[in-house]
């Protein structure tokens, strides 16, 4: 990436008129940060458009590492492409390209913004961060800002069709200087950013108390929330409006607009999810028989990755679950990949999966019913004995 003064023209023109409209959007409140580049901004994730919260804060440009999934989202990903440049990265891996590309825009003096999450959090806690951002922050040896985005997971939560009216409040938090980074170890370095970008959307609410107000406000929910705690069942959540119920055992529950449940056994959404993941272990799904079906959805619509830009559409597909095996099919045909083969899982979206294979195709899922793509990667990380990322 080369730094342009075409960057700082489109940030100094349009950045406030941006900026304004943002304000009235999201309820944002920005704390101004006073920084000179080079710098490394880590910053929580929570919406689609994180990144003009984060770049509203600083004078100079930010060039934003982001997937190359948000550029394909309508109106955000197109924002944000023109806007903040991104330097792409194929869903969370900061490969040998993307940090070459960081590295030179550092030179350059500019200065870099990553979400290290890579996901929005779906409950409102964060999400899993890899410890490689630790040994990039070392290594660029330049101050690390942890950047805080306050409101933002209630005002759109990652699993709901609709939007609430949002308070935002963006700010710098630390920043960790370059003479720290020299003192300390590669996992200090990972702890202080965990810690210091760390935000529970319940935690904030509970010194705020705020209410973010909007319709049909539960819709979408089982997208997350995909085991019922008084049944145990997998996939039965349905919602409507406000309401959630199991439709295997009957349980129902609200969603206030305080982001918190009524009727259920937990009332927030991050503890519910702390469940279900410990669930998903009780279920042994190890010791499951290989030709039992531990998960089943009809209606995806599957593409295969042909390279970084072009996906290749295979058709309507069902996908079935076993404990060796993911298996994608249809009358015409099926696509098998052994769980070992399954090298990488992300969830695009709310309803989409995308799976890595170790011969390198990559599909992409896709399905217009609120489906939780969540569980599949979730259970596929439990049954590969890995730690479960989101
Ligand atoms: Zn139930």
């Amino acid at each position: 990436m080369k730094i342009k003064n075409r960057h700082k023209f489109i940030k100094n023109l349009i950045a406030p008129c941006l900026m304004c409209s943002m304000k009235n959007k999201f309820g944002l409140v920005l704390e101004k940060s006073k920084l000179k580049p080079p710098f490394l901004i880590l910053a929580n994730h929570t919406t689609d458009y994180d990144a003009f919260f984060v770049a509203g804060a600083f004078k100079c440009p930010i060039y934003f590492v982001m997937s190359d999934h948000v550029s394909s989202i309508p109106v955000a990903g197109k924002l944000v492409k023109f806007f903040v440049r991104p330097l792409p990265i194929t869903k969370s891996s900061l490969d040998a390209g993307v940090v070459r590309e960081i590295i030179s825009v550092v030179n350059q003096g500019g200065a870099v913004g990553i979400f290290p999450e890579g996901n929005k959090s779906f409950a409102g806690d964060m999400s899993y961060i890899k410890p490689t951002i630790a040994k990039l922050a070392k290594k660029l040896n330049i101050p690390v800002v942890l950047f805080h985005i306050e409101g933002g997971y209630f005002s759109q939560p990652r699993w709901s069709k609709t939007k609430r009216k949002a308070k935002i409040h963006a700010y710098v938090n630390e920043v960790i200087s370059p003479k720290e980074l020299e003192q300390l170890s590669i996992d200090e370095v990972y702890n202080r950013i965990v810690d210091g970008i760390r935000i529970n959307a319940y935690e904030v609410q509970e010194k705020e108390a705020l209410h973010f107000y909007g319709k049909k406000i539960a819709e979408g929910i089982e997208t997350m929330l995909y085991a019922c705690p008084e049944c145990g069942a997998i996939g039965t959540i349905r919602s409507k409006d406000d309401r959630f119920w199991c439709s295997a055992c009957g349980d129902s529950c609200t969603y206030l607009d305080n982001g918190h449940i009524v009727g259920g056994k937990f009332d927030r959404l991050d503890e519910w999810d702390r469940w279900q993941k410990n669930h998903i272990l009780d279920l042994n799904l190890n010791k499951r028989q290989n030709d039992e079906v531990i998960l089943h959805d009809p209606n995806w619509i599957v593409l295969e990755k042909i390279n970084k830009y072009k996906n290749k559409k295979l058709g309507t597909y069902e996908t079935f679950l076993f404990t060796d095996r993911l298996l994608i099919a249809n009358k015409k045909s099926r696509i098998e990949i052994p769980i070992p083969n399954i090298v990488g899982i992300g969830i695009e979206g709310t309803c989409g999966l995308q799976i890595s294979c170790s011969d390198n195709r990559v599909f992409r899922l896709k399905n217009v019913a609120p489906v939780s793509a969540l569980k599949y990667a979730n259970f596929i990380w439990t049954i590969q004995n890995k730690t479960i990322r989101f």
